[in-house]
């Protein structure tokens, strides 16, 4: 028996930030991952390895689970406990998230910094169209994770640690002989293959990216890096069930990323199809981008902040999953026990994987420890001044 080595499936955020969580909290841990990021060139190629593609770490969107609001409050407080260590990667960002008609103030209104709706900001501010009327929404303060930066510095975090990681693809046949008697899948749509999943159907929503390199951060007048969600009427943009879709952008230190796209799809062998409107798409890079994602995000970056984008600008297109798995309860974060090993599941976090790492690590470590959340994130802390 040993019960202080932990697998650990996969290598992607939620792999990292668990494993990483564990072998902080004194566990032996290893990696077993058929891919690692900082060895993949064409990222294309590998569309449902989510953690090649994650924005920023914001809000969560496109993800469905009733523990949201525990795993939102966590992960953020640890993050913010992280960038006052100075963890790279991590700043704070004025974010707006805008629509172009009517919409409730979110739950999460409660737990962010500097809180404010629309119609409390001076219009100046407020990311626009040229053409835009009436606006609503809201914006706050809150933690962004630069991915080129934060992603790298978790896996060298994990590595300095004392943690492992083993290239190599697991196989179900192999599961009963892995040498250890807790394993923690972190496999992503991995998981289908590997596992039962108890539902039938597995969403996915496809999401188009645009990275423009060089591109200046944009400072507001606050000195806070800006980055905005903007939802224009759904007649101008909609996703394919005719849904208002948004359009984003996120400034980072590598030049901006804009989106964005949410077409669903059901995983399936041996081709995933998805459905999308007939849209008008740009050809860049060999690849169809919605044409909406380079119109709208031009029109409000000239019209609020005078910066200019055009479909000739040099642009890189890239393409992924957002595993969603389903729209009433898509994360997994569970156990259940096989071959006499304890198997926890981590997977199925949509458009907010990065966003809710934290929250997901300490949830999962305080079901192997038994300690209470508060407690582990202490321990974790004490830990963390050690290797940062
Ligand atoms: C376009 C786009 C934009 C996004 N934007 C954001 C955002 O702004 N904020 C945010 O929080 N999230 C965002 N996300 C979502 C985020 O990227 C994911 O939720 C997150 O990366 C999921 O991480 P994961 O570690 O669970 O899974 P993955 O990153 O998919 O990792 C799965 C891992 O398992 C390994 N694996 C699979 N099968 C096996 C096997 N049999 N044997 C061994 N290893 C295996 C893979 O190699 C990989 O290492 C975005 C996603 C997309 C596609």
């Amino acid at each position: 028996m040993n019960f202080d080595k932990i697998i650990v499936i996969g290598s992607g955020v939620s792999g990292l930030t668990t494993a990483l969580t564990l072998q902080l909290l004194g566990y032996e841990t290893v990696i077993y991952t058929d891919k690692e990021a900082g060895q993949i060139s064409d990222k294309n190629a590998h569309p449902e390895f989510a953690s090649l593609f994650p924005a920023a770490s914001v809000i969560p969107h496109s993800f469905y689970s009733d523990q949201l609001k525990e795993l939102f409050r966590t992960s953020q407080s640890f993050f913010y406990e992280l960038r006052k260590r100075f963890f790279s990667g991590l700043s704070i960002h004025r974010h707006f998230e805008i629509f172009e008609f009517e919409q409730d103030e979110p739950e999460y209104r409660n737990w962010m910094l500097d809180f404010h709706p629309v119609m409390e900001l001076s219009p100046q501010e407020i990311p626009r169209r040229s053409c835009s009327q009436n606006l609503y929404g809201w914006a706050f303060n809150c933690i962004f994770a630069d991915w080129p930066r934060y992603f790298p510095a978790l896996t060298a975090c994990y590595k300095q640690s004392g943690g492992h990681i083993n290239r190599r693809t697991v196989r179900t046949e192999d599961l009963p002989t892995l040498p250890a008697d807790i394993l923690v899948n972190c496999s992503g749509t991995g998981s289908l293959e590997l596992f039962d999943d108890p539902l039938d159907e597995q969403l996915v929503m496809r999401g188009h990216l645009l990275h423009k390199p060089g591109a200046p951060l944009i400072i507001g007048a606050g000195g806070n890096i800006i980055s905005y969600n903007y939802t224009p009427k759904a007649s101008v943009y909609s996703d394919p069930s005719g849904e208002a879709c948004d359009v984003y952008c996120y400034p980072r230190e590598d030049g901006w990323m804009l989106g964005g796209s949410r077409e669903t799809g059901y995983l399936s062998s041996p081709t995933t199809e998805f459905s999308k409107k007939n849209a008008e798409s740009y050809q860049i890079g060999g690849l169809a981008i919605p044409s909406a994602i380079i119109d709208i995000n031009k029109d409000i970056l000239e019209t609020t902040y005078h910066q200019s984008l055009r479909p000739s600008d040099e642009l890189y297109p890239f393409i992924g999953y957002r595993y969603v798995r389903n729209k009433e309860e898509g994360l997994r974060l569970d156990h259940e026990t096989m071959y006499g090993k304890t198997v926890y599941h981590n997977y199925g976090h949509g458009g907010a994987g990065a966003t809710l790492s934290w929250g997901c690590a300490l949830d999962l470590a305080s079901r192997i420890t038994s300690k209470n959340k508060p407690r582990l994130q202490e321990l974790l802390l004490e830990e963390f001044e050690h290797i940062l």
